[in-house]
């Protein structure tokens, strides 16, 4: 099969690679309708060094099932499935706990930019769907893969609900599904912090009341003044920078909570008396369990109350990848979906 390999920082390669088979009983071969590109696949392609072999890449599929290992009950060859981004038994304490990402079963997936994907923990980690391959709702079907759920995940350990002001930090695909998620969680003060006005309409659309595109100590004080002076209850940290948690440190409110789900490029940062002592502030987030989220965005999606797919703004085939992947690092695109 067709698949995605990284060869190292800005080398990105569409060769033929052996397809993926059952090895476990509780494994599933999925071939794939729908797979995209992250924000978070920007990280490697800055600084992977490079090598001589190839790194399979892509964690966002939707697919139809192929084979069933002998232990994974309730789907059949032809459904249409979608995965989290990380697979885990679902059935632990816990998975129980909705606390999915930490499965001591589980692990994360890192080969979906291709034709077919292994699924382990199968019965845990797929989701059918129902819809056909053919279905418009693919693209916003899609985002429960991740971005969506991981929007949301931002929102709900932020506690957001009607009585909480919010500012999202960022407008990628992440911070934008934040902004909806903050949305439909009920928040009616979502400001919404980026620069790229395409992006902020589209977070206008998905339900940001304010947008600052003022970054730094000028961004903090827009805020500022946006919010009375006080700065918000909940911060969405959907970028993972450092520089972008400086920022949420100066736009939350004293006992609000900072909730970060881009993937933090730092290790050491402000946490003492000045930072999140003093205010009493909560830190908090982290890589998204998102298939705790799943059953309860899926509805949505079908009935078309919300479009998370908006947030997809070009479409290419499996060979154009290394494409997408310099479109989305020059900006040029939010998040490019891949038709294999
Ligand atoms: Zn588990």
């Amino acid at each position: 099969m067709w698949a995605a390999l990284m060869y190292g920082a800005g080398d990105v390669r569409v060769e033929n690679v052996p397809d993926p088979v059952l090895q476990q009983p509780t494994d599933a071969i999925v071939r794939v309708v729908r797979t995209c590109i992250c924000g978070s696949d920007l990280h490697p392609y800055h600084s992977m060094p490079a090598a001589g072999h190839g790194t399979a890449m892509g964690h966002e599929f939707i697919g139809a099932v192929e084979q069933l290992g002998s232990q994974v009950p309730g789907f059949k060859r032809g459904d249409l499935v979608v995965a989290s981004f990380a697979y885990q038994d679902n059935t632990c304490e816990f998975c129980r706990e909705g606390l999915q990402t930490s499965c001591p079963s589980g692990g994360f997936f890192s080969e979906a930019q291709a034709e077919a994907v292994r699924v382990p923990q199968a019965a845990g980690t797929l989701v059918k769907l129902p819809a056909g391959e053919d279905s418009a709702l693919l693209p916003s079907l899609l985002t429960l893969a991740d971005v969506y759920g991981t929007g949301y995940h931002a929102a709900k350990r932020a506690n957001v609900n009607p009585r909480t002001t919010v500012t999202v930090i960022g407008d990628g695909a992440v911070g934008l599904l934040a902004v909806l998620s903050a949305r439909q969680l009920g928040a009616e003060q979502i400001i919404l912090m980026g620069r790229h006005n395409a992006r902020t309409d589209l977070g206008r659309g998905f339900g940001a009341t304010d947008v600052v595109a003022e970054r730094a100590s000028e961004g903090i004080e827009r805020v500022r003044e946006l919010t009375g002076g006080n700065g918000t209850h909940a911060v969405l940290e959907a970028v993972g920078y450092k520089n972008a948690y400086q920022t949420a440190l100066g736009v939350v409110r004293p006992g609000g909570v900072i909730s970060r789900v881009g993937v933090p490029q730092y290790g050491e940062a402000p946490i003492g008396f000045d930072s999140l002592f003093g205010p009493n502030l909560t830190l908090t987030g982290g890589p998204a369990p998102v298939r705790a989220y799943i059953d309860e965005l899926l509805p949505g999606v079908l009935d078309g109350t919300v479009q998370p797919g908006k947030v997809f703004d070009r479409t290419i085939r499996l060979e154009e990848t290394p494409d997408g992947y310099r479109a989305m690092d020059s900006r040029e695109a939010l998040k490019v979906l891949i038709q294999p």
